[in-house]
């Protein structure tokens, strides 16, 4: 079975990696987490200003931890007992780093990339501002286009993370989007990234695992 998975997982990727690369997107497939690791590090230069996005798959990769212990400058957002007002400085800092690293809500076939995002904290720096720009995706997220796009992130990503942390939404009661005006609503935008006007600036690794949502 595992065999078979792995197939499929593959398979698909490299469809996708030729479809990325029509977009002016870098694509990557690694086999798993620790391949994960060394790629994304392959792709930056000692002493950069690295910032990070909200990103459960950079963690159960091992990637946080990594860029920590390496030759890196992390604007570190995740730190412990930092208040919010200096996690907002470090997401403000962020916008002008040299890599900004994050995860992905789907992928489609065509090569197109999909975000949810509740403050656009997250999205604001894939869509500007740091030199280069590197994703994280299992290819669990791998969608045929942008319609299973939608229903991926509305009834799974979105409730299962309102869930994760804790959001006073419906979904997260019920596991069902209810497209609420909560204020904890987790979903207020959705960004497509169909292409890249900049050609090294983008780049996507798959792994053939499971991770994130
Ligand atoms: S619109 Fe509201 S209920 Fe629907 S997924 Fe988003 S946060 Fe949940």
């Amino acid at each position: 079975m595992q065999a078979e998975r792995q197939w499929f997982h593959e398979t698909r990727a490299k469809a996708v990696i030729q479809a990325l690369k029509g977009n002016r997107i870098n694509g990557y497939f690694v086999q798993n987490r620790v391949n994960a690791v060394e790629q994304v590090l392959q792709l930056i230069p000692n002493q950069s200003l690295i910032a990070m996005g909200g990103s459960m798959t950079l963690f159960e990769t091992g990637i946080y931890d990594a860029i920590k212990k390496g030759n890196y400058n992390l604007i570190d957002r995740f730190e412990k007992g930092i208040s919010q007002d200096e996690a907002l400085t470090r997401l403000k800092t962020g916008l002008t780093a040299d890599i900004f690293l994050a995860g992905v809500n789907a992928v489609t076939e065509q090569g197109e990339l999909v975000f949810v995002d509740a403050s656009c904290t997250r999205v604001a720096p894939i869509l500007f501002g740091p030199q280069k720009v590197i994703l994280v995706s299992g290819c669990n997220k791998i969608v045929p286009n942008l319609a299973y796009a939608q229903e991926r992130i509305r009834h799974f990503v979105a409730p299962a993370n309102a869930r994760r942390l804790g959001r006073k939404t419906p979904c997260a009661k019920t596991g069902k989007c209810e497209d609420c005006s909560s204020p904890d609503r987790i979903c207020n935008a959705t960004v497509v990234i169909h292409k890249q006007a900049f050609e090294q600036r983008l780049h996507l690794v798959l792994v053939g695992e499971t991770l994130g949502l």
